[in-house]
């Protein structure tokens, strides 16, 4: 390929500094270095946690960067000591890695890879190193992944191969927000068949969470948010009921154990809100209650009584729902491609790297499910 080994300017949308609109910029890309990937990235999705990095944790350190980490592309070129992929290979690049060697890959109970940027930089959501250089200065890439640019680089051990059938404008969904929320249902909550679930907050996260938790067999799910917009949407994934919680003059965890006969199941936060991850587990049934934590927030101490506990309930984390990453996600896309799980569904809105400020403001204002921007020509 003509540009392998050489470095690659191109566009990317550069987060200078927190609470600022994003800038599209030239950038360089330099060329792979050993176990590494170059990636054409052709389209991507914004996910709240780009939102978290620019607005709510603001970390001083992780910026400047390059946002976007819900991304499909095609390998342009790869370093030296990469046998796995090819010029030309569909890929999804991870923002959690799977080495296959550290003990926690080795361990079936996590995901948590111990290799890839987020081991000792989690609040900075960036790893120190980056193949990234705009007017002279080194610009860091968000998650390790970078998607809002038309090239990234990445380590082989943080990019996933899928089928080359796959559609990149639609299985980029599965970068992040649809693989995370399916995941914390299916993987981490274990949702039951005919078991009662609730879902707190209804973007894409949260709806593939109801779509996990249907997948499961659960036989209720009730779908919270404070936006009823999102209802009929949450309708199409499997939710049964639907709560706003601004309809109530009590706690949402009384109403919801009227309406279960004590509490559900299972309950996944899916909002990044630690008033909202009390509530979710306080809904959940004594006994034997599960209650995931899936929505990100790293800037405040959560707190509930410790009764709840103590009387059965569990509660759990999930990050990207608990799939290792690399066999995980090129399963997703073939249960995507077989029809066993939605991607389309939760695109509202499709638009071009150049007007991701407005699909920021989207998001911002609850006005969208998924904007998936187009990034590179394929
Ligand atoms: P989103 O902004 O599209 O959706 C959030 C939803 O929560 C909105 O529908 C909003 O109306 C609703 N909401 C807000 N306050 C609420 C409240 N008090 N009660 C009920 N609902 C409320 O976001 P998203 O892209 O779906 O992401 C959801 C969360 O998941 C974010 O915190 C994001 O950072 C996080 N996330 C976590 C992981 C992970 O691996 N754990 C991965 C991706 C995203
Ligand atoms: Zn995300």
């Amino acid at each position: 390929m003509a540009t392998a080994g050489k470095v690659i300017k191109c566009k990317a949308a550069v987060a200078w500094e927190p609470n600022k609109p994003l800038v599209i910029e030239e950038i360089e890309v330099a060329p792979p270095q050993a176990n590494e990937v170059r990636i054409k990235i052709v389209a991507t999705g914004v996910c709240h946690t780009d939102l978290y990095h620019l607005f709510e944790g603001m970390h001083k350190d992780g910026f400047p960067a390059v946002l976007g980490h819900e991304g499909a592309g095609i390998v342009e070129s790869v370093g030296p000591g990469v046998t796995e992929f090819q010029p030309g290979d569909k890929v999804i690049p991870l923002f959690i890695s799977q080495c296959k060697q550290c003990r926690f890959c080795k361990s079936p109970k996590t995901n948590q890879c111990e290799k890839g940027w987020a081991a000792d930089r989690h609040d900075v959501m960036a790893s120190a190193e980056s193949r990234f250089t705009c007017k002279g200065k080194k610009v860091l890439q968000f998650m390790g992944t970078s998607t809002f640019s038309q090239y990234t680089v990445m380590n082989q051990m943080a990019v996933a191969k899928v089928d080359p059938a796959a559609p990149l404008d639609k299985v980029c969904l599965l970068g992040c927000g649809v693989c995370t929320g399916f995941g914390a249902a299916v993987n981490t909550a274990k949702v039951e068949p005919g078991s009662t679930c609730a879902v707190f907050g209804l973007g894409a996260v949260g709806l593939a969470a109801v779509m996990g938790c249907k997948a499961a067999g659960a036989k209720r799910i009730i779908a919270v948010d404070i936006n009823p917009e999102k209802f009929e949407k949450a309708k199409v994934f499997g939710a049964t009921e639907f709560v706003n919680p601004k309809d109530h003059n009590k706690p949402i965890s009384q109403v919801l154990a009227e309406m279960t006969d004590g509490g559900v199941d299972y309950s996944l936060e899916c909002v990044g809100n630690v008033g909202v991850m009390r509530s979710a587990l306080e809904s959940c049934v004594k006994g034997w209650g599960v209650s995931v934590l899936v929505g990100w927030t790293d800037m405040y101490d959560f707190a509930a009584r410790p009764i709840q506990l103590i009387a059965g309930r569990t509660w759990k984390g999930s990050l990207f729902g608990g799939f290792k990453s690399k066999d995980g996600v090129p399963e997703m896309v073939k249960a995507y491609l077989d029809k066993k799980v939605k991607l389309d569904e939760f695109i509202t809105h499709k638009m071009t790297l150049g007007e991701v400020n407005d699909a920021i403001e989207l998001m911002k204002h609850g006005e969208c499910i998924r904007t998936v921007l187009s990034v590179s020509p394929q």
